[in-house]
């Protein structure tokens, strides 16, 4: 049977910023050994940073990995095994070498012929910073959840202990919430006389704190489905679709939730309008009350609407049509130039050629270290035919001299494979900008989707039937720059296809697209097509 090491990090650094606590990587890191029936023979923490080699932990850990003491590793991610190419080349090789026989990463497992590891490492430093930043936040919130704390707003009946960062019940409206779970329990109230009763009792829609607002009304049919429904009130909960146990306080027994499930089924006149899976769902949240956005088909038509699960929302249905001709102009801006493209191909090969030369010249270094372990080698074992040196000590000195040379050995053979290969992430982006013109106008809705899902994860917002979003990553730089541009006059059009001139700051500009990861805090271009 295999035997795994699990290894933790995070650092002080910014960089580490957002990474899960230690502890949440363990409990994340034992879950899923224990999931998949693997075997920890020990587990590391490391607290340094890992953009530069020489982490001792780690280094123990892959000096012990080499003596066979564990054929595999289990961390969040291969980011925290390394963040610098010298690192990531020794676990690479050591996968080829199938001395590690498996990665094993929340998302994911990294075999001895995947050679994306650098590559990962590298682009993922780079490009995936925002994304990973959000799954840890995620992840962050869902180690909330397993220790049983639901880690949102707390619903009707109950409220958020800020400073114990628990949730209480409250002592006004739970009881109100219980009597209404009994009432209905009784089948002889319907959900409107529900509403009243907790209307009467001082329970009503939320007070938005907004000039326009209106609260202060009693909740909706939908509102009181849900709190009957909620599975919080019994004691568990649901976060991000799954159920966890929950540490608050229950309101009502399950043996009343239960009945209450029964009524709600008997009576089961509550019908939701029938949805349709329609091509945007799940794209857009609401740009008002940040619920997500459905649609519905009426005579023939797709609308896209907020599905106002919060309560209170005043926007109004987007016809797809409408919906898909702004989707295809925001994505219009977004393509990048063919003159850009050129230039940034340019610069890659640039970059190339400079990384491949200073590979070259690491190697020679590198094979004139091999040649001075190799004159040390002869030069111990005459020490040892004269009988100038005892046994032990020549063998010693040679067991760490043919060590060395091994890994000088390693080091070589990765330079000259692999010196270049975390650019072609960038090419494939490239590429991928360059043809986004044709997804921005073809028919190809679900193709249109997929790049705004790309571009914008999940950053998109439906408010006064106009869709907005910041885009992410290189692509808010490219719009940046296209639009910094545009405004210096340097772009007359931003209709993709039509010529754009070449422009003399772009080669410059464009830097700051490939290069810097993070839109800088607070810097936010709203793209949005009226
Ligand atoms: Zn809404």
């Amino acid at each position: 049977m295999q035997k795994f090491f699990l290894y933790a990090r995070k650092s002080t650094d910014v960089e580490d910023k957002q990474v899960l606590s230690i502890e949440a990587q363990l409990s994340e890191l034992r879950a899923i050994a224990k999931r998949d029936e693997l075997e920890i023979v020990e587990e590391f923490i490391e607290k340094r940073s890992a953009k530069v080699p020489g982490r001792p932990i780690f280094e123990e850990m892959i000096r012990r990995i080499e003596k066979g003491e564990a054929q595999g590793i289990i961390c969040w991610k291969v980011d925290r095994l390394s963040r610098n190419p010298v690192d990531s080349g020794k676990i690479s090789w050591m996968l080829q070498q199938n001395i590690i026989q498996k990665v094993i990463t929340h998302d994911r497992v990294y075999l001895p012929q995947d050679n994306v590891l650098i590559m990962s490492v590298e682009f993922g430093m780079a490009n995936q910073y925002i994304r990973d930043l959000s799954v840890n936040t995620k992840r962050g919130l869902r180690a909330k959840a397993r220790q049983g704390i639901y880690p949102s707003v707390a619903p009707l009946g109950y409220l958020n202990d800020v400073r114990n960062k628990t949730i209480v019940i409250d002592r006004k409206k739970g009881p109100m919430v219980r009597k209404a779970f009994e009432m209905y329990a009784e089948n002889k109230y319907n959900q409107e006389d529900i509403t009243n009763f907790l209307f009467k009792n001082g329970i009503q829609s939320r007070l938005i704190r907004r000039p326009d607002a209106t609260g202060g009304k009693p909740l909706k049919r939908d509102q009181i489905k849900w709190i009957l429904e909620n599975p919080f009130y019994y004691g568990n909960f649901y976060y991000s679709g799954e159920v966890w146990e929950g540490r608050h306080k229950p309101l009502v027994d399950k043996k009343l939730f239960d009945r209450v499930q029964d009524v709600l089924k008997l009576r089961g006149k509550t019908r939701k309008p029938e949805l349709n899976p329609a091509v945007f769902c799940g794209l857009l949240s609401c740009g008002e009350c940040g619920c997500s956005i459905t649609a519905e088909r009426q005579k023939g038509h797709i609308y896209y609407r907020c599905t106002k699960k919060k309560g209170k929302c005043s926007q109004p249905f987007t016809r797809e049509e409408i919906l898909d001709s702004q989707f295809s102009a925001i994505l219009s801006e977004l393509v990048l130039p063919s003159e850009w493209a050129i230039e940034l191909n340019k610069m890659l090969d640039k970059d190339e050629m400079e990384i491949t030369h200073s590979a070259a010249a690491s190697i020679q270094a590198l094979r004139a270290d091999i040649m001075e372990i190799n004159s040390k080698l002869a030069r111990i074992t005459d020490l040892f035919v004269e009988q100038d040196i005892e046994r032990g000590e020549y063998l010693d000195r040679k067991k760490a001299l043919m060590s060395e040379k091994k890994s000088v050995e390693e080091q070589i053979h990765l330079l000259e494979r692999d010196a270049a290969r975390w650019l072609e992430p960038m090419r494939k982006w490239l590429i991928e900008a360059s043809c986004l013109a044709e997804a921005a106008q073809s028919n190809d809705l679900p193709s249109r989707k997929s790049y705004l899902q790309k571009i914008f994860g999940s950053n998109l917002t439906l408010h006064s039937r106009e869709a907005r979003g910041t885009p992410q990553n290189q692509w808010f730089y490219l719009h940046q720059a296209k639009s910094e541009l545009s405004e210096l006059g340097f772009i007359p059009s931003m209709v993709p296809g039509v010529g754009i001139e070449p422009t003399r700051p772009c080669g410059h500009e464009i830097l700051s697209l490939a290069r810097i990861p993070i839109p800088p805090p607070g810097h936010k271009a709203i793209l949005t097509i009226a």
